[in-house]
């Protein structure tokens, strides 16, 4: 029996594990994995070294077009974030980049050019996805919608654990404070904000690990492929 390729879109609040558990559905399934994330950092990353007044549409409308975002894998299997030909990976997880990234994805321009390349990116299906949007307006037509939750407590400590093993120097207060603004900004901005698609499934990751995550993201992939066979 072929297995038709899927779209599964990973939605939910911030470091709630979207991207640990989509990059490993991705490596299972053998599908592409897209961090839409990585996008808006790199954009803040660039705005942020051209001194780009966020709040001037034209100076944001003149930069847009000066960004070229690409995707490698890298030697681990993971995927590194490009900006116009440079790897940025490491830079846009800083905490510079984090306590700004909520306002630049709220501009409605970047929204649009970021929107563009992600269902550029998506045309083939065998993708998965991990965002704020994507099953609400990216791929409102994805087979799969997850919305990931998770106690905010948990979120930070864990999202602390992550930067500390990527040598990002952080306290907890810090990272507890960044979340809880991050999700209050993606919440209640004007442009797609931050809600769970009617039709996702709710995963709260707080008291499961990160394989008990991955098998139940699995088993509903499988569970739909099986059934539109
Ligand atoms: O996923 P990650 O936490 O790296 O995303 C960083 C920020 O990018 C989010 O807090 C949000 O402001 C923005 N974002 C978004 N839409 C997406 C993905 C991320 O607005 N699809």
């Amino acid at each position: 029996m072929q297995l038709r390729k899927i779209v599964i879109a990973i939605d939910g609040y911030s470091a709630c594990g979207k991207s640990t558990t989509a990059k490993e559905v991705a490596r299972i399934l053998g599908y592409r994995y897209i961090d839409s994330g990585a996008m808006y950092r790199a954009v803040t990353l660039y705005f942020l070294d051209h001194h780009i007044a966020l709040t001037n549409p034209k100076e944001v409308a003149r930069a847009l077009p000066m960004i070229n975002l690409s995707f490698k894998v890298n030697a681990k299997g993971g995927t590194d974030t490009f900006l116009n030909g440079l790897s940025v990976e490491q830079e846009i997880r800083e905490m510079r980049v984090s306590d700004q990234v909520s306002q630049v994805s709220a501009i409605k321009e970047v929204r649009e050019a970021m929107v563009a390349q992600q269902r550029k990116l998506g045309k083939e299906k065998g993708i998965v996805m991990d965002g704020r949007d994507i099953g609400t307006v990216v791929f409102p037509q994805a087979e799969l919608k997850v919305f990931m939750l998770a106690d905010m407590m948990v979120r930070a400590y864990r999202r602390q654990q992550e930067l500390l093993a990527k040598d990002v120097l952080v306290n907890l207060n810090e990272v507890l404070e960044n979340i809880r603004k991050r999700d209050e900004i993606d919440t209640s901005r004007t442009e797609s904000p931050l809600r769970k698609a009617e039709d996702a499934i709710v995963i709260d990751t707080t008291h499961i690990t990160v394989n008990e995550q991955v098998d139940e993201v699995i088993r509903l992939a499988i569970t739909h492929m099986v059934k539109q066979a």
